[in-house]
């Protein structure tokens, strides 16, 4: 049996990189940056002026100007006028370029405009005030973005300002999300009572999707080992990774190992020292196709899930490995003696910076429902963990 921490990194060891392809930066949220981003230009990218104003020549101030001729108006966006002689101002907008020859900007409230003449009113006024320094931001050329960064809100808004229509990023990977077993129904499909809901492809759908993470399509498919290799062949031809459920233990129904290897997958582990999730299986297909075979009951799915394949496929997109989140049991928590035990917590807020984790053991490892309200779940070594204990929260 292989331990939590070796299954994760043989995974690792077995992932591809994802491919990278252009899209346009107003399709970009969410996406995994996969190339280095430099300003364009310096930031700001010349002197701006921060309020409206005249722009002078600080020299004029100092040899006791206190009347300037304003020459004209500098708006934004305008190319810059130039002061030629001494005792002249342009009037000048925010956010306007800094007249040639002027260093300094009065705002319009220390001013007295007649005509075409500025007074100024002021006691002091220091050199290069009100003037945002061409530069002073970054330089042109400055490293902005780093590849695996996931583009949000202010990476878009950094792309758009370094001049980038498109951008760069991994590619989403078509990964099908398999559940086996004859009891299966869809939602929305008439259930006999002892027929059960399809759950787990719904639930790894959901997470993936809303981690970015794959583009997913769902099937199912029937405990028939001749069906199963059929429609698992042609999945595979057609996404870059497989994510099944079900059918992974030793019942005499669990076919998936047997198929994948007819497929020519070869294994990397089967079975993990955990609980739940203990029978999970991993290989690679002949192509390199990660496949990831997850036991069916539905808790073990989704912690298997988020403990194994999730990271996986961060890794693959080139994202860094998020920091480890840890919080504090709230309880005495008896595991199991020989597994590492992944234990559903409902969080809360504690006055020293460390959140609670308030355990909330499933009946069985089937008791999907007692998860609703849960935000992840704890790893805990195998044994007894006092109150207070503080362990590593991975959430759904
Ligand atoms: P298995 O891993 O195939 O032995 O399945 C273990 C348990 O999980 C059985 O009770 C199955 O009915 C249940 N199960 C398997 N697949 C799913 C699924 N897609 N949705 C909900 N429950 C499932
Ligand atoms: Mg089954």
């Amino acid at each position: 049996m292989t331990e939590p921490a070796d299954a994760e990194s043989l995974i690792r060891a077995r992932m591809p990189r994802w491919p990278a392809e252009t899209v346009r930066i107003d399709r970009g949220v969410g996406r995994v940056l996969a190339e280095t981003i430099r300003a364009e230009r310096d930031e700001p990218p010349f002197d701006r002026a921060t309020m409206d104003g005249i722009a002078i020549a600080h020299a004029d101030w100092a040899s006791g100007v206190r009347r300037f001729r304003i020459l004209g108006v500098q708006p934004a966006g305008a190319p810059p006028l130039a002061l030629t002689r001494p005792g002249e101002c342009v009037r000048i907008m925010t956010g306007a370029a800094c007249p040639r020859g002027a260093d300094t900007i009065v705002p319009t409230e220390r001013l007295e405009i007649r005509g075409t003449e500025a007074a100024i009113d002021a006691t002091e006024v220091n050199a290069r005030q009100f003037i945002h320094a061409r530069g002073s931001d970054g330089r042109g050329g400055d490293t902005l973005l780093v590849p695996g960064v996931r583009l949000g809100p202010a990476e878009i808004a950094v792309l758009a300002g370094a001049g980038r229509a498109q951008t760069s990023v991994a590619i989403v990977p078509r990964v099908a999300a398999i559940s086996t077993g004859d009891e299966l129904v869809d939602p929305g499909e008439p259930v006999e009572p002892y027929q059960i809901r399809s759950s787990n492809d719904f639930a790894i759908e959901a997470s993936l999707h809303r981690s970015g993470l794959a583009n997913i399509t769902r099937t199912r498919l029937k405990d028939d080992p001749d069906t199963m290799l059929t429609a698992i062949r042609a999945l595979h031809e057609s996404h870059d990774a497989l994510i099944l459920s079900g059918g992974v233990s030793a019942g005499d129904f669990d076919f998936v190992p047997s198929v994948l290897k007819s497929l020519g997958a070869e294994l990397v582990f089967h079975r993990i020292r955990q609980r739940p999730g203990r029978p999970m299986w991993f290989g690679v297909s002949k192509a390199q196709k990660p496949i990831f075979a997850l036991p069916g009951n539905p808790v073990s799915t989704l912690v298997c899930l988020t403990r194994y394949v999730a990271p996986a496929l961060r890794y693959a997109a080139g994202r860094p490995d998020e920091p480890p989140e840890r919080v504090r049991l709230t309880e005495r928590v008896v595991g199991p003696a020989e597994f590492t035990y992944f234990l559903p917590v409902k969080l809360s807020s504690s006055g020293d910076g460390v959140a609670l984790a308030e355990p909330r053991p499933t009946n069985t490892s089937g008791d999907f429902v007692s998860l609703a309200g849960t935000h992840g779940f704890v790893e805990l070594p195998a044994g007894t963990h006092e109150a207070g204990k503080v362990a590593r929260l991975f959430r759904w």
